[in-house]
């Protein structure tokens, strides 16, 4: 393990505290749901009669970093390649903590009933019997950026300590890792896009999102159809997704 990452285990995140009625819920410590495909499809799909607005222009195109992603997210040379991924999820993490932050109080068990990512689609939490369930969104995400923050703590999957390396199955613990992280991001453009040019973050925002698809694609921490499942092609981030391709930003997935 170099001093990199061994250096930033110390910059641990504050504590997150969680949404009001959170204590109501299963809180997992196990590994995070693959929800089920055939229930995330909303009894009413709601119509929307005009495009999100992250989809119009100039709001698709903001962004920091003009061009394509596929540069800066390659391995360094000389860097390990689990340690990169690893470090690129530590500020993924970071970096949308600090965005969701911003939107809490609109984020509301009130608010946002459910985990929404689409027209038609949410995500589903597992419950105590481990039946995949519809919960408010600001629950899922803090049983999503919880999981994610124990796992990055975690000394197992992330070693900090001199000599100890990453075990076999840190690739999967990635892709876990990655998936949780996708769909705040994918919540936040459904749900939350609006505030977000409130505050005038929308160039930030894409920036990030652009990288972390980029970083997604590079190291193959999962396919679109996985992370949105079977009920959200088409939907939501998945077509700014297509967007951001034909603008030459990203690459496409068929490209691997
Ligand atoms: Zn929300």
């Amino acid at each position: 393990m170099s001093g990199f990452l061994n250096s930033i285990g110390r910059l641990r995140a504050p504590k997150r505290p969680p949404p009001p009625g959170v204590g109501n819920y299963y809180d997992p410590t196990s590994p995070l749901p693959i929800p089920s495909p055939s229930s995330d499809l909303l009894p009413s799909p709601e119509t929307p009669l005009t495009k999100p607005l992250y989809l119009c222009p100039p709001f698709v195109k903001a962004a920091l970093v003009k061009g394509s992603f596929k540069t800066i997210v390659k391995v360094p040379a000389y860097v390990d390649g689990n340690e990169w991924v690893a470090i690129g999820l530590f500020d993924f993490y970071h970096m949308l903590n600090h965005f969701y932050t911003a939107l809490t109080d609109f984020c509301t068990i009130q608010n946002c009933p459910m985990m929404t990512a689409g027209p038609t689609l949410y995500f589903l939490w597992p419950d105590a019997n481990r039946r995949p369930t519809a919960i408010p969104a600001p629950v899922y995400i803090d049983y999503a950026m919880t999981a994610v923050q124990k796992a990055l703590e975690d000394e197992s999957i992330f070693p900090t300590k001199a000599n100890n390396g990453f075990s076999d199955t840190f690739p999967q613990s990635a892709r876990s890792m990655y998936k949780s992280l996708f769909r705040v991001f994918a919540h936040i453009y459904h749900s939350h896009f609006e505030q977000i040019l409130h505050l005038s973050l929308e160039a930030h925002f894409n920036s990030l999102f652009a990288h972390f698809l980029a970083f997604g694609h590079e190291f193959h921490l999962g396919r679109m159809e996985e992370l949105m499942t079977s009920n959200g092609v088409g939907q939501g981030v998945w077509e700014l997704r297509e967007k951001w391709v034909e603008m030459g930003i990203l690459e496409p997935e068929s490209d691997r």
